[in-house]
């Protein structure tokens, strides 16, 4: 640190500065974040001091993050999901198996995903011990069918199914995975993070949340497709009593227990992700979520006809070529197998699909 402090314009020109070698959003489609939704941003800073980590002082906030868990809840079949706002993805599936684990009450537990699972699971099993067991994809990405039995025992404690996988835009054979979970009694994890705010809004997209009675816990994230402010994701429960299973005494707060992985939590993104889903409503959601799935759509479309046949076809807004080039000036990203990786999200319009198509004829 510096023995004195410095002019507010030198320290603002020194953060303009440092921001210049941020990309901006525009030319980015390896991204499963975006541009806050005005809404969020106004949202967020209105709430920027609060900590639901000690909700007993933010009883406002506090009421926001149980008001954005119902909104969730319902858009998922179940309004009477119990759940918290977590800093994202990753907290939500590390508590998720955290649950599963303390609930299972198993000596040597395992975790049953599939090949395509985001990496956080991996983190998961090491922080909490659990043997990860990976499930083989078929030919489309998803989750074997024909394989899961084989990968699954006495000792598995939970079962995890993607619902639009991060490098493929797929959806796992959730409603499967729901009769064998529901059939052995074991907790069925459904990672949406970022599926969950897009299926909900596409037409005959398969069922993948609590309207299937084997569908214990859910992660979804707002600060992806519902154009929240960074950080905000959220973890649903079908039974609410889970929670119990990571509860500790908090004996200085407002409150005596916590069944959070953080402490202090932000109130301001949490409210962000509410005005969001409020300001825009399902038909504002739809919306958003048709432009995003039309643009994947001329995506695909434009790179087959360049000779770049799409990997398979996604049922969200994820869309990865058998490409191993990149157009000059773009950021995409690439998948564990090679493949070119895309994100059509919200800042990604009709031209920026265009001129992104025009420098891929010329790479
Ligand atoms: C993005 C993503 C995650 C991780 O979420 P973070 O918010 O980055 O922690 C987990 N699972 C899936 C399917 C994702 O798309």
């Amino acid at each position: 640190m510096q023995k004195k402090g410095c002019s507010e314009e030198e320290l603002f020109s020194f953060l303009s500065s440092v921001k210049k070698n941020d990309r901006a959003y525009r030319k980015v489609l390896s991204s499963m974040c975006t541009i806050p939704h005005p809404v969020a941003v106004r949202a967020h800073n209105m709430f920027i001091e609060t900590n639901l980590g000690d909700p007993g002082l933010f009883m406002g906030t506090a009421s926001l993050e149980a008001l954005l868990v119902e909104r969730l809840g319902s858009l998922l079949h179940y309004k009477d999901a119990g759940g918290y706002s977590t800093s994202g993805g990753t907290e939500s599936n590390i508590q998720a198996l955290r649950i599963a684990r303390e609930t299972g009450g198993k000596k040597f537990p395992n975790v049953v995903v599939p090949e395509s699972a985001h990496f956080s699971f991996e983190k998961a099993c090491e922080i909490l011990s659990l043997e990860l067991r990976t499930v083989p994809s078929d030919s489309e990405f998803r989750m074997d069918e024909n394989k899961i039995e084989d990968y699954i025992d006495k000792n598995t404690v939970c079962i995890v199914g993607v619902a639009g996988t991060t490098e493929y835009g797929v959806v796992d054979p959730i409603s499967y995975l729901s009769d064998i979970a529901g059939d052995r009694g074991i907790f069925l994890h459904v990672d949406a993070a970022f599926g969950g705010l897009v299926l909900p809004f596409i037409k005959n997209s398969p069922d993948f949340d609590f309207k299937l009675p084997g569908v214990s816990c859910i992660s979804v994230d707002p600060h992806k497709m519902g154009m929240s402010t960074i950080p905000a994701g959220c973890l649903l429960v079908r039974d609410p009593s889970v929670f119990r299973s990571t509860e500790v005494d908090t004996p200085y707060l407002t409150v005596h227990k916590e069944c959070t992985l953080c402490g202090t939590r932000p109130g301001g993104s949490v409210a962000a992700a509410f005005a969001v889903l409020e300001y825009l409503g399902e038909e504002g959601m739809k919306e958003v979520v048709d432009r995003c799935m039309k643009n994947t759509h001329k995506l695909i479309l434009g790179m087959g006809e360049l000779g770049y046949p799409v990997a398979v076809r996604p049922t969200v807004n994820v869309a990865s070529f058998l490409c191993d080039k990149t157009p000059k000036g773009w950021q995409v990203s690439r998948t564990r197998a090679g493949h070119m990786r895309t994100v059509c999200m919200p800042h990604i319009t009709e031209d920026v699909i265009d001129e992104f198509l025009k420098d891929a004829k010329e790479m």
